[in-house]
């Protein structure tokens, strides 16, 4: 079956699509060579909460700028929208969003009753009192697993919508339940955006490259402006008019192979726009690829080469000054798939040793299935493997029993509430959001600022230590971290009848 199938409402999620995982624990370079021979997932006989699709779905389509968002379910399940609030003020004006609209964000707060009579008038009064408070251009609804439960046809209730308001209804069908790898939320939405938003090309234009990407600071303009063309952000600070006419430009490239494998596909499958292939720019190897790959995808290679000849003047000297002061040091990382990946490129690009990592899933291939998309390939050829690497699904009480033992020199984390365990183990930790501040080859030397200043600094870490309570048990933190994953000894005795 095809991985990119627009007929379909609901995208298929990531774990039949492209064989996702969220167990694994071993070392970087066995997973990458497993990967093409496929995976088989693997079970925790224990989890902490995880991570929902809703939330990854939100976080594509609240910071469209005329768009509203409606959450289809209990009123808890729109909690997790709001958690962009933040992002929506702080990031505007990396991007050069001075004035950025306000979130628009809803929920038809489902009750007890309504899973029992349906939901489904509910949520067609919602959508038109939304357009009428809103006036936008465009109206998401986010299934949650209520309405996937008690079976609401979202899809016939917005196509009804659709016709009667005039405006793009888009249901995304994003249950929780729906998947086990929450970044199939991204897919989710990313599915419903290229199945309503999307237009087919009127022209192909030369001057524009679309750049998939979460919220990051406004670098491609620089980037591309020697190649004559300028970004299309998708989709967070787009328009949907911006977003209708992605189909038209010259190439995509992603900030995230993780992020955006899908819709970067669906772009090249059904629209025609390629794929840039090579994984995003991180570390000088993999940066000069990517420059090298965009010339030629553009036809002009000359144009790249001398890109990439004027940056690496301007920046390899304070690169190696600070690979000479980081060389050695220790460092663990912990974020979603590809980003984590190239975290592990910025360690490896600064001599540091990267003794661990904690990373959400893994995606064997991406939608593309072209091996160049593949950062952590890329990532242990360059600079080879990571040992104690472990696929978490983003269960902190693993990464905090590996933090523990290795007591690495610093930690990088991508996601808030992660680094607060470095920290209250004394190991300085350094948690950046935008994700575009370690890209190219000034990439390198911002982060390897930022990581020289938080290992410097640690007297607040050394002093929150002494005075931190850590809530797991002596018990738990002598066990080894896949304990309780199939193959360690907590999953053996839950399945002999002896669990603790
Ligand atoms: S959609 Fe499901 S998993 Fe997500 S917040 Fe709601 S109930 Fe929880």
């Amino acid at each position: 079956m095809p991985k990119v199938n627009l007929s379909l409402p609901a995208v298929r999620i990531r774990e039949i699509r492209i064989n996702s995982i969220t167990g694994y624990q071993g070392d970087a370079e066995e997973l990458v060579s497993a990967s093409p021979r496929g995976l088989k997932d693997k079970n925790r006989s224990f989890s902490q909460c995880l991570g929902c699709s809703t939330s990854k779905a939100a976080c594509m389509t609240v910071l469209i700028q005329d768009g509203a968002v409606i959450s289809h379910g209990p009123v808890g399940c729109a909690a997790c929208l709001h958690e962009f609030a933040f992002t929506y003020r702080v990031n505007s004006p990396l991007r050069g969003v001075e004035k950025p609209a306000p979130r628009r964000i809803f929920s038809t707060n489902l009750q007890e009753k309504d899973t029992v009579y349906g939901g489904a008038v509910k949520l067609a009064a919602a959508i038109r009192e939304v357009r009428e408070r809103t006036g936008a251009n465009a109206i998401f609804v986010l299934t949650t697993c209520a309405a996937g439960i008690i079976g609401d046809d979202v899809e016939s209730v917005c196509e009804e919508a659709e016709e009667e308001l005039g405006v793009p209804i888009v249901p995304i069908f994003c249950e929780g339940f729906r998947s086990k790898v929450w970044t199939t939320g991204f897919d989710a939405a990313y599915h419903g955006i290229a199945r309503k938003l999307i237009k087919p090309p009127r022209e192909r234009r030369a001057d524009v490259i679309n750049v998939i990407n979460f919220w990051g600071s406004d670098v491609f303009k620089d980037w591309f402006a020697p190649f004559g063309a300028k970004p299309n952000y998708i989709t967070p600070y787009s328009t949907t008019e911006s977003l209708a006419y992605s189909s038209e430009a010259a190439a995509t490239v992603q900030a995230c192979s993780t992020l955006g494998s899908y819709l970067g596909a669906v772009l090249e499958q059904d629209f025609g726009v390629p794929e840039l292939p090579s994984a995003p720019p991180y570390g000088i190897a993999q940066t000069d690829r990517w420059f090298r790959a965009l010339g030629k995808l553009l036809g002009k290679e000359e144009a790249a080469e001398k890109v990439i000849a004027e940056k690496k003047e301007k920046f390899i000297p304070r690169i190696e000054e600070l690979r000479g002061k980081l060389e050695g040091k220790t460092a663990y990382v912990t974020a979603g798939a590809a980003h984590g990946h190239a975290l592990l490129d910025l360690c490896g690009e600064l001599g540091l040793n990267a003794v661990g990592a904690a990373i959400f899933h893994h995606d064997p291939v991406y939608d593309s299935g072209r091996e160049e998309n593949d950062q952590l390939a890329q990532r242990v050829r360059d600079y080879g493997s990571v040992p104690n690497f472990n696929v978490c699904n983003k269960q902190e009480f693993e990464l905090v029993n590996a933090l523990n033992k290795i007591r690495p020199d610093v930690l990088l984390a991508r996601h808030g509430g992660m680094t607060l365990w470095g920290a209250k183990l004394g190991i300085p930790s350094l948690l950046i959001g935008d994700e575009h501040h370690g890209m190219g080859y000034e990439g390198i030397i911002n982060y390897g600022e930022r990581l020289l200043d938080a290992i410097e600094n640690d007297e607040f870490v050394k002093n929150l230590r002494e005075h931190s309570v850590n809530p797991y048990t002596d018990w738990w933190l002598e066990q080894e971290p896949h304990y309780f994953l199939q193959g360690g000894a907590g999953i053996q005795a839950v399945q002999g009848g002896a669990g603790k």
